[in-house]
């Protein structure tokens, strides 16, 4: 007799009263199953939750075990439909299904979509081939070389033919795409027909004319996929590679990967997204519009830590009205500055004030503005910075402290960013402040932790974003149950 509470009956009650029209409407766009949907997404579910991720086991499992078995009624769909399901089915609709079972977490009330959440990020390595890379600069570096190449066809054919090209308009290759380097090619060929050129250069612009559009074309469509990444697996293009903290052989190597962020609270997972950039700091904002999206709501509060205090954020945050318990690159330093001073002296050591834009430097000096520059960040972000030039220097007793190469001491202060970090840092300094961080630990990385070590997930089995996320999404449910059902 299964318990009441056992996680195989709490899967099977729970997926038995969700709404599953997401998943009839994507049957309705071709394919069928002689399979229940339902019946599919209970396997796959509470096979993530007792660590059988493949199909050809999980396959195996509803036909030997009893907890399977159970869940099936001895139905046993072999392991094409349960991975065809997987993969195909369930991309793009998977989080539909996961809301609702967190809005379930909710009624019970376990979790809340009102309080605070834990946002953090880990890389999970790709199921690409490790060693099928294409890097952003090698690209770069092939379109140069052509660019260069045809440079030196070009000065070639105006030396031999200068009477002819004398009034031909000055040529550039940029951009380097196959139309420009196949016109210039073109007048090249066009100018030195006739003429006697050397059997190296005409072999050069025979081989210019048979490959480099195929090349060029090849880059293009490179260039579109790493669509301003660094680089792409060619097994899996939507993967990055990306450097892994579990490296433990300490070799440096850069892996296919994805960055997976998700927000927890008492380590139930509310949310999960997949980024193709390695950074943190850009993927807050989309984390949490999808937040908003599912639920319609965003949480009260965010706490993550300094590799999301951007300008950007804090900027967000303020505008959707979240406090953010972020830290900052230089708050833990702040915490403990007593014991390690800086051997220099910081931007932040410079005093700024707020309503008159002025600053003054450590030796109690005020400080002259000499010029305030706007700059965009990666993500098109615009911030005002101030540039302020010390004012007696060049006698300071504090100068060995302060200046570095050159004298006076300049300090960059972005007026709003100062802002936004005193907000953070007294949220972050408070009695919840203090509460909040040490359970970033225990909430959120202890997840991952479960997620990878206890549970053995840190490589995806599935191709494309689309379909990790459906593989992400599992966990994330499977992680779910478990704490329901703990
Ligand atoms: S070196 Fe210049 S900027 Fe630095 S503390 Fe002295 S006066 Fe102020």
């Amino acid at each position: 007799m299964i318990a009441e509470n056992h996680p195989v009956r709490v899967v099977s009650r729970v997926i038995d009263t969700i709404d599953i029209k997401a998943i009839h409407r994507k049957y309705k766009g071709g394919g069928t199953s002689a399979y229940h949907p339902r019946l599919l997404l209970k396997i796959l579910v509470y096979g993530y939750l007792t660590n059988t991720y493949s199909s050809r086991k999980l396959e195996e499992q509803v036909r030997q075990n009893i907890h399977f078995m159970w869940l099936t009624g001895l139905v046993s769909p072999d392991h094409h439909t349960i991975n065809r399901f997987r993969g195909e089915k369930l991309a793009g609709i998977l989080k539909e299904i996961f809301s609702q079972i967190v809005m379930m977490l909710v009624e019970e009330g376990l979790v809340t979509l009102k309080e605070a959440v834990f946002v953090d990020g880990t890389k999970m390595e790709s199921a690409a081939n490790r060693y099928t890379f294409v890097w952003g600069k090698s690209v770069q570096k092939q379109k140069e070389r052509i660019a260069e190449q045809v440079g030196e066809l070009w000065k070639f054919a105006l030396e031999v033919t200068a009477e002819e090209m004398k009034d031909q308009a000055e040529v550039t290759f940029e951009p380097v795409t196959r139309e420009k380097i196949e016109q210039v090619v073109d007048q090249i060929d066009k100018a030195l027909e006739g003429k006697d050129v050397p059997k190296a250069i005409r072999q050069k612009l025979n081989n210019a004319k048979k490959t480099w559009p195929e090349q060029l074309d090849r880059y293009d469509e490179q260039e579109r996929i790493l669509a301003g990444r660094s680089s792409y697996s060619k097994t899996d293009p939507d993967a990055t590679f990306m450097r892994m903290k579990d490296d433990h052989l300490g070799t440096g190597q850069l892996r296919p990967a994805y960055n997976l962020q998700i927000s927890t609270q008492d380590q139930f997972v509310l949310n999960y997204s997949l980024h193709q950039n390695p950074g943190d700091t850009t993927t807050m904002k989309s984390h949490l519009a999808q937040f908003a999206e599912m639920y319609n709501t965003l949480p009260a509060e965010v706490v993550a830590d300094a590799g999301y205090g951007s300008s950007e954020n804090y900027a967000y945050l303020e505008e959707v009205n979240v406090d953010g318990y972020v830290k900052y690159n230089d708050f833990d330093r702040e915490q403990k500055k007593s014991k390690k001073a800086p051997a220099i002296f910081s931007a932040e050591q410079f005093e700024f004030d707020q309503d008159d834009q002025a600053a003054t430097c450590p030796a109690g000096l005020s400080m002259e503005l000499v010029k305030t520059e706007k700059v965009k960040t990666k993500m098109d972000f615009e911030r005002t910075v101030l540039h302020f030039q010390g004012t007696g220097c060049a006698d300071c007793p504090l100068s060995g402290q302060c200046l570095m190469k050159r004298s006076p001491r300049i300090v960059e202060i972005d007026p709003d960013l100062r802002r936004r970090r005193q907000k953070a840092s007294s949220l972050l300094r408070s009695e919840k402040g203090i509460r909040y961080r040490k359970k970033r630990g225990v909430d959120v990385e202890a997840t991952f932790g479960n997620i990878k070590q206890n549970h053995g997930f840190r490589r995806f089995r599935l191709r494309t974003i689309a379909k990790a996320e459906v593989e992400i999404g599992l966990l994330a449910l499977a992680q779910n149950f478990r704490k329901w059902t703990a």
